[in-house]
Order: C-alpha cells, then structure tokens, then sequence
C-alpha cells in the first residue's frame, strides 16, 4: 500500500503538469546539491514554471496545505466552478458576473462570499473553516491592496522577489511554502526553491542540507547550490523522488542499497539500512 496518499504524479510535473519543458545541461553541476538536481531531471523532467494566475495559485496552495493533492484539487475545482463558474481564473476584462456576487474577478467574488458556504464548497480540503476564512481574508487583502486578482498578478510577475515574498507573508495563512509556490508557479521566478515536507526530509537525509535545519534553513541552502533556473523542477521532481522512493517511513535503500537512483549522492542521514530504522535527520547522532 502507497504510504503518501497522491497521486502517482506531481500535479506540477510530467507531460500533463504545469510548467513549460526545458534542457539544462548536467555536465557542469559545480556543487553536490546540483549534481542531485540534475539527477532528478533526468529520472522525471526538466522544466521551467510560471504564467499561473497568482491569485488561483494562492489559493490553490492555501487549499492544500496540510492535505494531499487528493484532497485538495476537489475542493479546488469546486471552489473555481462556483465562484468563476465561466472557467476564467480572473481579470475583469475575461471573467463575467458571479451569479450572485455582482463580482467580476475571482478575488472580488470571494471576498464577498458567504462563509459557510465558501467552507462547505471545499470541505474535501479539510480544515474548511480555517481555510475559508484565509480565503476570505487573503481575497479582501487582495481587492484592498491592488485593486484586482488581475492586478496582484501583475504585482508578483513583476516586483522584485524578495518584495513579493515579504508582502505575500504578511497575509494570514501564508507562510513561507505558499509565498515561494506562488512566486515559482505564477512568477515564474528563477532561484525559488519552495521547501514542502518531502524536500525538507530529503535534503536532509541526503546531507545536501544540514540535519537540523528548519524549512527555512533548507531552503537557504538549496538555493544557494543549485542554480537559478534549475531550482523549480528541483522542488517539482524532488516532492516526486519523495513519493516513490525516499518515502517518510520507507525510504527504497532500506530494503535494497541498490535500489534508489540516488544512492551514490546520499549520506543516509537517519537512514540505517542495517537495523531498518529511519529517525528524523536532526535526531541522527553527529
Ligand atoms: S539512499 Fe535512501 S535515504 Fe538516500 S535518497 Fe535514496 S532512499 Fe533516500
């Protein structure tokens, strides 16, 4: 039985994913971390990112967070065919009146939403009561600050990253997993390297990060070795590396050393094949 509940692809990735496909040459990893990366493009796809509308990026990754992809993109095209039943994602110009809303932008129609009913449209996500209202409150923020979802996106396409990545963390309910995600999908940012639970674990397990590191602290060091332009299917195939072999509880080595792709890049941190047990990177002895 599959221990993580996804899909067997990365939303983001492969032929049907999101991004556009792109070649980058292996030959020239300078640094461990890239010569792991380049590994992974060959194993699933090389690819870059962006052109995603930022506002449904947000709240695509708002919907998903502490859920799988399984759970969240129901309640995801729910939440679109309601409030942008004409499958504009936004922008006054495309989208038409919300029936009911007088709304003519998916941010406006959902800072405008009843919220019992906004949460009872993406209760698949789970933890709907929360959720709709970082909906809400993000969509208000939106309309507030910029005007538009229309002008937000202009706003992340745009300023400079760390500008966006700043204000998008002052809203309730972004972290910094959901700023790099918007700012990698929709931005199309180079040098994003958004940190989920698979990355940090194996980052960590493979010694390209330090044991203890937090969220943060592993994105610190990803991008810091790993060029600009690879770092966005570096997330992408790494959440699918996560899933099909570096799993939390069973990761491939343990039942075979030469099964994972990755085994001669790893320093096995928490990893003990002899024994079969696997303890966080930041509980394994120095
Ligand atoms: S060798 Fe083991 S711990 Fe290292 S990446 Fe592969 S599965 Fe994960």
């Amino acid at each position: 039985m599959r221990e993580d509940p996804e899909p067997a692809q990365n939303i983001s990735g492969g032929a049907d994913g999101g991004g556009h496909p792109a070649t980058f040459d292996p030959a020239t990893a300078e640094t461990r971390t890239e010569a792991v990366v380049d590994r992974l493009g060959e194993l699933y796809w090389q690819k870059s990112y962006g052109g995603q509308d930022a506002f449904t990026c947000l709240v695509r990754t708002i919907l998903s967070q502490n859920t799988s992809d399984v759970a969240s993109q129901p309640a995801h095209d729910a939440l679109l065919e309601r409030y942008a039943p004409d499958g504009s994602l936004s922008g006054g110009d495309q989208a038409g009146d919300r029936p009911g809303t007088g709304a003519t932008d998916l941010a406006e129609a959902l800072a405008a939403a009843d919220r019992e009913t906004l949460a009872e449209t993406i209760s698949s996500a789970g933890l709907y009561n929360q959720k709709s209202r970082m909906l809400i409150d993000a969509a208000a923020w939106v309309c507030e600050a910029f005007g538009s979802a229309a002008a937000f996106d202009a706003f992340v396409a745009e300023e400079a990253p760390a500008t966006v990545r700043e204000t998008l963390l002052e809203v309730r309910g972004v972290g910094p997993k959901t700023a790099d995600c918007v700012l990698l999908f929709a931005g199309g940012r180079d040098g994003v390297f958004p940190v989920d639970t698979h990355v940090h674990r194996i980052a960590r397990r493979l010694g390209v990060a330090p044991k203890a590191a937090d969220h943060e602290g592993v994105r610190e060091a990803l991008e810091r070795d790993v060029p600009p332009e690879k770092c966005g299917f570096g997330h992408t195939a790494m959440i699918q590396f996560g899933r099909e072999y570096c799993t939390a509880r069973r990761p491939a080595c343990l039942e075979d050393p030469d099964a994972c792709p990755m085994g001669d890049y790893c320093e096995q941190v928490g990893v003990y094949p002899a024994t079969g047990d696997v303890v966080d990177p930041a509980d394994a002895p120095d």
